[in-house]
């Protein structure tokens, strides 16, 4: 198969191309790119990695219908899935978690990693169902899994133990929602210890919210430094940083970059849950995505909520997430973003392949029809092929 004349994002190269040079012949042989030649003719369209997605919560996704939607109040939407949540089945886990991952492959979507709810020394009903799907979805989603665990819950000594060795045995990564806590570094600095006694990954919810005295993210980049575990924690939100001083927040960023925390920003509900709802919302509920990589850190774009109390609208289409951010943030020009929904969020999640097209790598992409920077956020723009294993899906819209 052949694809030709197809623009490749230079973020998204892992061959040597002039800068000028923007479109290329791409010939797949089997499951693999076989060959990447420079083309002079128009572009057809534009030529990504097959998407992953950082963030989502495909255990509470599709209940907005039964719960409502919290209109900006982010802890009347935990009290209300709190409620929800004690009545879950695992017949109704199943069929959420596979109508999540069902559109997210046809979005072409190629690794997810999702929160579970995680509220107790016990594991949660809907750790089983998922690994029942990890395995039948292995080799189209790879299938990643955080507990989200109130932070308070580690004050528990016992309970704590119990939810690392929990997540450990079932190949999970800690985590914990982060916000402005009593005792945040004694807390934060047992899930530390608790990562490190069993060798898990962490993934935090932090500061989501705008209130400027949310600082967590500062707290947890100071201990990863201090525990050398670079590279390997995940911040999500970090909301409250746009709130804050400048010289503050890029000292924060400055700490976030030598931990080699990766950030993950979520615009669908944090514009949704953050900011007024009485007037309209200003400031907005979104991270300095820009400062960030301006120190070198280039944070993802992810999904996040999808039709529950925390965010009544959305899908799983990263393409769409991603033109979003790009409005909220000002991320321009667009094109040179895109690594936010392929190889930072790969980066991430300590993928295998890191999302850059060459020679050699998996024939797991996604064919935009955007033919220039100007139709990446259209609707014809966003129509796209995924192309799984050398050989294209069903077209979707
Ligand atoms: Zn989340």
């Amino acid at each position: 198969m052949k694809l030709e004349a197809v623009r490749i994002p230079p973020r998204l190269r892992g061959f040597e191309a002039r800068d000028a040079q923007q479109v290329f012949d791409v010939t797949l042989a089997g499951a693999q790119v076989a060959a990447i030649e420079a083309s002079d003719r128009p572009a057809r369209g534009t030529l990504l990695s097959a998407l992953v997605d950082a963030h989502a919560h495909i255990d509470k996704n599709y209940t907005v219908r039964e719960v409502g939607a919290a209109e900006g109040n982010l802890f009347v939407a935990i009290a209300r899935m709190a409620e929800h949540r004690a009545h879950w089945t695992a017949g109704a886990l199943r069929v959420r978690m596979e109508r999540a991952l069902q559109e997210a492959w046809r979005a072409g979507t190629r690794a997810l990693r999702t929160h579970l709810d995680w509220n107790s020394a016990e594991a949660p009903l809907s750790l089983a169902v998922f690994e029942e799907l990890r395995a039948q979805w292995h080799g189209r989603i790879e299938l990643q899994f955080v507990a989200l665990t109130p932070l308070d819950l580690f004050a528990d000594r016992e309970a704590g133990e119990r939810i690392a060795r929990s997540v450990q045995r079932a190949g999970g990564a800690l985590g914990a929602f982060v916000y402005r806590n009593e005792g945040i570094v004694s807390k934060l600095g047992r899930v530390l210890d608790l990562a490190q006694d069993h060798q898990l990954a962490l993934d935090f919810h932090v500061d989501e919210g705008l209130d400027p005295e949310a600082t967590g993210l500062r707290t947890i980049a100071q201990l990863v430094i201090a525990r050398g575990l670079h590279g390997r924690v995940v911040c999500g939100h970090a909301c409250s940083l746009s709130v804050q001083r400048d010289a503050a927040a890029k000292d924060t960023l400055g700490l976030c970059r030598q931990a080699g925390l990766h950030l993950v920003a979520l615009p669908t509900t944090n514009l949704y849950l953050q900011g007024a709802w009485d007037h309209t919302p200003v400031p907005r509920g979104i991270t300095r995505i820009r400062e960030a990589a301006a120190l070198g850190l280039r944070a993802s774009l992810a999904t996040d909520n999808v039709q529950d109390a925390f965010y009544p609208y959305g899908s799983y289409d990263l393409v769409e997430t991603f033109g979003l951010g790009v409005q909220v943030a000002h991320l321009a020009p667009a094109s040179d973003w895109l690594d936010a929904i392929t190889v930072s969020p790969a980066k991430a999640l300590g993928l295998g392949w890191d999302g850059r097209i060459a020679q050699g790598c998996p024939a797991d992409l996604v064919l935009l029809a955007a033919t220039d920077e100007y139709q990446l956020l259209d609707a014809h723009g966003r129509r796209r092929t995924v192309i799984r294993s050398g050989r294209p899906l069903e077209k979707s819209e």
